[in-house]
């Protein structure tokens, strides 16, 4: 029998609504898993932890990926599979750099999320989080499918490293616009073998936990002007500057 880890980070997926003020606030993880019963059906022991102090990903921070780096790391070899439950705006930036955290993976580490709370009726959490779990723990002869980090979201499993959010209303919310989806979800789960990363499993997984939160990112826009750009670059105190510039890197 597989053995997955299903991670709670927080984000929209776990809010509920307070009947008194309106406003959407975190609930016990507990009564997450009670909405969605048929996590019981899954042919896999399902292990469930949650962070300590479940929050909105805009809260989310280089520190946060390490402790969710080592949280995995330390039960790598326990589980089959890992899927993370996230907020939607900063899932794209936690799965790219779990992506470069975890190098040599043989096994998967697929985030989700919801645009809709899991309580509302018309909530998308349900078939994210069953789907992405279906597709985690997808092998073959004993060898898991997908060897990499993932992001499921409205019937698309995205690289990771490749994914943005577009939409902060759509179900079909993030996209990968220069990389293939690697499956999609209809009648039937489909995946694209050939995007898959075709690392051998048998290689010694690399675990690289320290990161250089020392990076900024500028985006140039036309009216940038020098005088605000060399502001910009005298005012850092940063080891890296990362540059968003026009076409194939027109400034
Ligand atoms: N603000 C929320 C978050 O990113 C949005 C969401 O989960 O959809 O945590």
């Amino acid at each position: 029998m597989q053995q997955l880890l299903l991670i709670y980070t927080g984000g929209t997926i776990g809010m509920v609504e307070d009947a008194s003020t309106g406003m959407l606030k975190t609930f016990n993880f507990d009564n997450l898993l009670q909405q969605i019963p048929q996590l019981k059906t899954i042919d896999a022991t399902i292990d469930t932890i949650s962070i300590d102090a479940p929050k909105d990903s805009a809260e989310m921070h280089p520190e946060d990926w390490q402790y969710l780096g080592d949280l995995i790391y330390n039960r790598y070899d326990v589980y089959d599979a890992f899927v993370v439950l996230h907020g939607t705006d900063t899932m794209a930036y936690t799965a790219s750099a779990l992506s470069f955290m975890f190098q040599n993976l043989s096994k998967p580490i697929l985030l989700t999320g919801s645009q809709l709370p899991i309580g509302n009726i018309r909530t998308d959490a349900v078939e994210n989080v069953l789907t992405a779990i279906q597709l985690a723990l997808l092998q073959n002869k004993g060898i898991p499918l997908i060897r990499e980090v993932g992001l499921y979201f409205g019937n698309k499993l995205l690289r990771g490293s490749r994914s943005s959010k577009l939409s902060a209303n759509q179900f079909n919310a993030f996209d990968s616009p220069n990389y293939p989806f690697l499956a999609s979800s209809g009648v039937n789960l489909k995946l694209n073998e050939e995007y898959l990363l075709n690392m051998s499993p048998e290689k010694q997984l690399e675990y690289k936990p320290k990161l250089n939160a020392s990076v900024f990112l500028l985006k140039i826009h036309p009216g940038i002007t020098s005088f605000q750009f060399n502001a910009i670059i005298s005012s850092l105190n940063t080891k890296v500057l990362v540059l968003e510039t026009y076409g194939s890197g027109t400034l």
